[in-house]
């Protein structure tokens, strides 16, 4: 398997303060467990059914992320072990966590996401929108807000991906104190070592690791 030798070289450019979420979505349970055999415990997913076929058959000690666009009449599947929740982005979407939360007496951490990238297709909150969200958020007895997450438009150049870093790690920086935010999920294969740069603490790499998918 190539996994081991794809996380060896990619985890000498992660210092131990950022986390990495291995993102397998779209590859089998092998390539998890050879990233789990080199160590890996962090897995992020896009699909529901996805991750829960995963999460039944894989070792109970992985950490499951959810990193896609999470439909409200879904999150029931995943509240009782997700970890992590990435890309909320509605605040319908977070009274629903906080409701299934709430049955399985669970504090579901999330993280609300930042609309930075220049094409019209990336969901998330404006960065006009982001304060009222997170101060909103702060009603839900069981959700944790812990930080923000952001996609950088998809694009060769690198100075429009480093300022849109550059504008949600400022994002960040204002309301991390007033609401004890600590995650700043931003960077993928192509962009992460910048994205670190800018002021990450948590990187989403799925090719680098896994090879490219195929959505079949
Ligand atoms: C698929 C995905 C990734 C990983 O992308 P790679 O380019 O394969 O590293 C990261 N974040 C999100 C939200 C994704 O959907």
């Amino acid at each position: 398997m190539s996994e081991k030798n794809n996380l060896i070289q990619i985890r000498k450019h992660i210092p131990a303060y950022v986390t990495l979420v291995c993102v397998s979505k779209f590859h089998p349970n092998e390539a998890i467990m050879a990233a789990y055999d080199a160590g890996e415990r962090v897995f992020g997913e896009s699909k529901v059914q996805e991750v829960c076929a995963k999460y039944e058959s894989l070792p109970k000690d992985i950490h499951w992320h959810f990193i896609g666009h999470l439909q409200s009449n879904k999150v029931k599947y995943i509240v009782p072990f997700v970890e992590l929740i990435h890309g909320v982005d509605s605040i319908k979407l977070l009274s629903e966590i906080d409701r299934q939360a709430s049955k399985h007496n669970r504090v579901v951490d999330c993280l609300l996401q930042v609309h930075i990238a220049s094409e019209e297709t990336k969901f998330g909150f404006s960065p006009d929108e982001i304060q009222a969200a997170v101060n909103d958020a702060t009603n839900y007895k069981n959700i944790r807000i812990i930080g923000l997450m952001g996609m950088a438009t998809f694009t060769d150049n690198k100075n429009q991906v480093k300022s849109e870093f550059r504008l949600l790690k400022s994002i960040f920086d204002s309301l991390k104190t007033e609401f004890g935010l600590s995650v700043l999920s931003m960077g993928m294969s192509d962009d992460f070592e910048l994205a670190i740069e800018e002021g990450s603490t948590m990187v989403r790499i799925g090719s680098s690791i896994f090879g490219n998918r195929t959505y079949a």
